[in-house]
């Protein structure tokens, strides 16, 4: 009897609220507030359509697990999302400008909180702090939303903590996981989450986004475009840092002029090289890249296709002039030698054998 008297209050007390609702709507001339799919970020329109959707329809799910490679844009999209679901536009949400919107952008709302796994593992205050997090009725917004960024990192005792939320999750709580990979994810946290895989974008998204909203020079932007591998996030990390580029310069050098020089001077190369292993997988995806866009020209494929636009003089040349079989071979020794670092192979023998297996030639500097 208890139990129905509260049930029939509470059915009262949501009609009230409904009514109370519709009659403010008309006060104001307004209908109440769309979801809109401008999220004011670059590409991933599908996933934006796919939230937009449900949110339009109420069936936002309580955990989604945002993947993707590093530095695609998921902590970005992320963030949008957590503006939508909170934003205060009588219009179209998100609408950027409302405070929620604001403060979600800046990471000082007070229903949304960023919690990042440190030095390779979430820590335990973390979790405390997530769990605290979780309990808390939103302050001002709609739900509470909590990105846990870089999940792939979570220890197995982070995971857990998480899954007694993600069983049974209080309704205004909107979790966000973002992970480069989901391999090392528990089987039952994946499939408490809605899985968003984000995408690569086009090269050519990225580099008319950097032209036309950052600014950047049509050349330069279209080499970063071309080198991100549909990565917007790389793509501004490189174009507001130099060094990343110089970087790169110098170790392609570095391998054109090794191709003309003698054995001892590419062993002297491979010496001093073998000092920094840290920064060794990056060289060598790098050169893999240079052998692939030769190996591409040498079987007459459209300049436009190759990732090292700017040594295209250079590649041409090696495409003319060195054998395809041997083009092919110096790509596969390249593809070995990441193989041996990765296995603990002695960095300075691997680099040795490397320089043996690349061609030799004489490249001419372009006019
Ligand atoms: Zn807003």
């Amino acid at each position: 009897m208890q139990h129905q008297i509260t049930r029939s209050c509470l059915e009262k007390d949501d009609s009230a609220i409904l009514h109370k609702r519709a009659f403010m709507g008309k006060m104001c001339g307004m209908s109440e507030a769309q979801y809109s799919d401008n999220w004011r970020i670059i590409g991933h329109e599908w996933a934006i359509r796919h939230i937009t959707r449900s949110l339009n329809a109420d069936r936002l799910r309580h955990a989604y697990l945002i993947s993707g490679v590093a530095r695609i844009g998921k902590t970005t999209f992320a963030r949008a999302f957590a503006q939508a679901v909170n934003c205060q536009s009588a219009a179209a949400r998100p609408c950027g400008a409302c405070r929620a919107c604001q403060l979600t952008a800046q990471g000082n709302y007070a229903d949304f909180t960023l919690i990042e796994a440190q030095g390779g593992s979430l820590k335990i205050e973390q979790i405390r702090e997530m769990t605290r997090v979780l309990s808390l009725r939103p302050v001002e917004g709609r739900y509470r939303v909590l990105i846990l960024r870089r999940f792939q990192e979570a220890s197995t005792q982070a995971m857990d903590a998480l899954l007694k939320t993600l069983e049974e999750p209080p309704p205004y709580v909107l979790l966000l996981l973002t992970a480069d990979t989901t391999e090392s994810l528990l089987a039952t946290i994946k499939s408490r989450c809605q899985p968003l895989n984000l995408r690569p974008l086009p090269t050519q998204v990225i580099r008319e986004a950097l032209v036309n909203r950052h600014n950047s020079e049509p050349e330069r932007a279209a080499l970063i475009a071309q080198l991100s591998g549909g990565r917007m996030g790389w793509a501004l990390e490189v174009l507001r840092d130099d060094s990343v580029l110089e970087q790169r310069a110098e170790w392609l050098d570095l391998l054109e002029r090794a191709l003309g020089e003698s054995r001892a001077a590419r062993f002297d190369h491979a010496r001093a090289l073998s000092e920094d292993r840290v920064s060794l997988p990056t060289l060598l995806a790098l050169w893999q890249s240079y052998w692939r866009d030769a190996l591409l020209l040498a079987h007459h494929t459209a300049a436009a296709a190759i990732t090292n636009r700017d040594r295209r003089h250079a590649l041409e040349q090696i495409a003319r002039s060195v054998k395809t079989e041997e083009t092919y071979q110096a790509l596969l020794a390249v593809r070995r030698t990441l193989r041996y670092l990765q296995a603990n192979v002695n960095a300075r023998l691997a680099l040795d054998a490397l320089m043996l297996d690349l061609p030799h030639l004489r490249l001419i500097a372009a006019p």
